[in-house]
C-alpha cells in the first residue's frame, strides 16, 4: 500500500540524501514522494523518481509540510538536518520535528 511520505534535506546533507535514496530507490518509487523545492529536483534528477514539490525550505516549505502532517496528508516525513549551519527558517525546522 503506498505510503504519502515528504522528504527534506538540508543542502549539507543533499549528497548523502541521493546515496541513501539511490540504495533505496526502488522502495521509494512504490510511494507518493512530496519534498521540499530543492530536495525533490533533485531527487528527481539524480534518480528520476517522482516528486511533488512544495515551495524551498527558508521561503516556506518547511511549513508547508508541517501543515500537510496536521492535516493528515502526510504518513512520514524523512528529514535529513544539517546541525552544522544556521538555518534562517530554524523556526519551521523546530515545527516539521515537533510535529
Ligand atoms: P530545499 O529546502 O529542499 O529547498 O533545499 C530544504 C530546507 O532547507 O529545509
Amino acid at each position: 500500500m503506498p505510503k504519502r511520505i515528504a522528504i527534506i534535506a538540508h543542502d549539507g546533507k543533499k549528497a548523502e540524501l541521493v546515496e541513501w535514496a539511490r540504495r533505496e530507490r526502488e522502495r521509494l518509487a512504490r510511494h507518493h514522494l512530496v519534498a521540499t523545492a530543492t530536495t525533490g529536483r533533485t531527487l528527481q534528477e539524480a534518480l528520476g523518481l517522482e516528486v511533488a514539490c512544495v515551495r524551498s525550505g527558508p521561503q516556506g516549505g518547511d511549513a508547508q509540510i508541517a501543515a500537510m502532517v496536521v492535516e493528515g496528508r502526510i504518513d512520514a516525513v524523512i528529514f535529513l538536518v544539517d546541525p552544522l549551519y544556521a538555518h534562517p527558517h530554524e523556526p519551521d525546522i523546530r515545527t516539521v520535528m515537533r510535529l
